[in-house]
């Protein structure tokens, strides 16, 4: 079973508290309606012992565009939220374990859209180094929900039901990750995170508009490939091109370069491949052993 950490301290109500006195009212939108918007962020040590905050500019700015498309009023500056973020990592941080954050919008006032109030909440949590272990996935018969209900774009908890929905699914079938396809049956992402498929020797991954998450790790795994030399094209992707895909990886702050062992049970060759190249590039940049200057760190003051 899943043994969820439980940090000793979180930020919330503008002040670091311990975890077990982080608590939500139950009348709140937050967990009444599960009105929040969040960003995932990853932050990994570097060869010259700082540690850096992958993107950092750009999972701020996704956060106010979801906070805007729900209506949830947002005045942090850039500054307060690295400010905030940088605190709780700095007193949790751990030698040799890299760290995921996520800092959350919770609506703690409010009916309806009318007086809504939020509260930024970061909670963070200890990652271990190891690069991620290839994964068998599948494609569910649920689906993304369309941009007019409940739009793939908003980082919110809410359009996650049917991720989970997919994932207990894909369990019962021995798969870990699973894709959703959108209303055109095609090709949406992975439950929390993006896909990339190859055919003869180019990458292909769905654009938003298929009903992706606008992924900062796909920006970034775009531009490695270019400096590999690796074409790399977003168009629609279908399901049985899936099938037939010479390779597939899943991408995402937290999935970083996820190799896909099997695809509906139908085995992958692995090995050395364009996706292992790019993966292992991935992590060379992120972790600082061959920056890239497209991988912007955010680096904690020590
Ligand atoms: N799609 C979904 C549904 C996700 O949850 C994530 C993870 N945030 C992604 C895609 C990948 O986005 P990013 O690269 O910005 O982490």
């Amino acid at each position: 079973m899943v043994q969820l950490q439980k940090p000793k301290l979180v930020y919330m109500g503008g002040k670091l508290r311990s975890w077990d006195e982080a608590m939500l009212h139950v009348g709140c939108e937050a967990v009444t309606r599960g009105l929040n918007v969040f960003e995932g962020v990853k932050g990994y040590w570097q060869p010259d012992g700082r540690f850096g905050i992958v993107r950092l500019l750009q999972h701020y700015e996704r956060l106010c565009r979801s906070a805007r498309l729900l209506h949830i009023p947002f005045d942090h500056s850039y500054d307060e939220y690295i400010r905030v973020i940088h605190n709780l990592i700095r007193e949790l941080l751990e030698p040799d374990r890299d760290m995921w954050a996520r800092t959350t919008l919770y609506v703690t006032e409010g009916h309806w859209g009318e007086n809504t109030v939020a509260d930024l909440i970061v909670t963070a949590y200890h990652q271990d180094k190891q690069p991620p272990e290839s994964i068998n996935l599948g494609v569910s018969t649920w689906r993304r929900s369309v941009d007019v209900s409940l739009p793939a774009r908003i980082k919110t908890s809410t359009n996650y039901q049917v991720a989970r929905l997919a994932r207990i699914e894909g369990r019962a079938q021995g798969c870990q990750d699973m894709v959703l396809l959108n209303q055109w049956g095609r090709v949406a992402e992975a439950t929390g995170s993006c896909v990339l498929i190859v055919r003869d020797g180019v990458i292909y991954t769905p654009p938003a508009t298929e009903g992706a998450l606008e992924s900062i790790t796909l920006d970034i795994v775009e531009a490695l490939s270019h400096s590999l030399g690796i074409k790399f094209i977003r168009r629609p992707v279908d399901r049985t091109e899936l099938l037939v895909a010479d390779e597939i990886a899943i991408c995402g702050t937290l999935a970083e370069v996820t190799l896909i062992k099997a695809i509906e049970g139908l085995p992958l060759a692995e090995g050395k491949s364009i996706l292992a190249a790019l993966q292992t590039r991935y992590l060379q940049a992120v972790r600082g052993i061959d920056p890239h200057p497209f991988v912007e760190l955010s680096y904690l003051q020590t």
